[in-house]
């Protein structure tokens, strides 16, 4: 595996492999990888001659009283599990390679971002989404793997693609997770020992939104009060947002129909999770 920092090396490569016919294969990340990292690096093995991984932990898209500073590195380790993972480029450049000073443009994707994390995160898909075209630019994949974990990102992603025309294929994976349920994240290493029990209530609360869907349960509302009732039996789970919405516009639904996502966003003590379950309703 070679590691690259610029974004002139990076261009280069993936220009000749382009020219060479290999197909390339990209995973973003912002590192500390867990399972979840490594089953996108999975599908990426499977899905390219080369695999490109980026490790870049980025600013814009964390608010001013958000978690840049403390996000967790480790970047030796992560080194090695990519490597591990047969990974053929990590590129990870530092911060001022990708924003220069005089960093003026930003990309917006609109409707979708502005329901469900964009409430209470208002520039985060903003940040996300001017950084994977970049991002994109510069690694010049045929197919980029992302995780249905952050549903919003995935669909933002998606219709930033279809709106600029953009010749990339954009892959969903599905969720992993602990044994108890927790969706794996790097930010679950913040978790005290209590607020890591108190957690798995995310899951079995979604679970049980699900039960109700299966059992043919069509109000959101309904669905809704059984969710935040299981999160608010938590005392240590402090509630964000609990949303049915549609799994395609983000926007919120009364009456379920077609696919639906019921996507929630808690805080435990200073750690905010998020978590959802996709559903297609007939
Ligand atoms: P991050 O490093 O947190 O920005 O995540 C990098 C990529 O891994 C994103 O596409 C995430 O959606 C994905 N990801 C994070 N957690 C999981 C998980 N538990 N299962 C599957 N993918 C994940």
């Amino acid at each position: 595996m070679e590691v690259i920092k610029t974004i002139k090396e990076m261009k280069e490569f993936s220009s000749q492999a382009r020219g060479a016919q290999k197909t390339i294969a990209f995973v973003p990340t912002m590192g500390f990888f867990h399972e979840g990292h490594l089953s996108l690096m999975r599908e990426g093995r499977r899905r390219g001659d080369l695999l490109i991984l980026s490790l870049f932990v980025n600013p814009t898209q964390f608010g001013p009283n958000e978690d840049f500073e403390n996000y967790p590195r480790d970047f030796i380790r992560d080194r090695k599990m990519a490597e591990e993972m047969a990974v053929d480029i990590l590129f990870a450049p530092e911060v001022k390679e990708m924003y220069s000073p005089d960093h003026q443009t930003i990309v917006r994707v609109e409707k979708v971002t502005q329901n469900l994390c964009g409430k209470s995160r208002p520039t985060h898909f903003q940040g996300v989404s001017t950084i994977v075209l970049m991002l994109l630019e510069i690694v010049k994949p045929h197919v980029v793997i992302f995780g249905e974990k952050d549903y919003q990102q995935l669909i933002t992603i998606q219709q930033m693609v279809k709106d600029l025309h953009m010749s990339v294929e954009v892959v969903g994976i599905p969720t992993l997770r602990e044994p108890d349920g927790l969706a794996m994240s790097s930010r679950n290493s913040y978790l005290l020992p209590d607020e890591r029990k108190a957690a798995r209530a995310l899951y079995r609360s979604l679970q049980r939104g699900k039960q109700l869907l299966q059992k043919g349960e069509r109000r959101a509302d309904q669905i809704l009060h059984e969710v935040e009732g299981i999160l608010e039996a938590e005392p240590l789970v402090r509630i964000d947002y609990v949303q049915v919405c549609d799994a395609h516009t983000l926007q919120d639904v009364n009456l379920i129909q077609g696919d639906v996502v019921i996507a929630l966003a808690v805080y435990l003590g200073e750690t905010r999770l998020i978590d959802n379950l996709v559903y297609q309703a007939f």
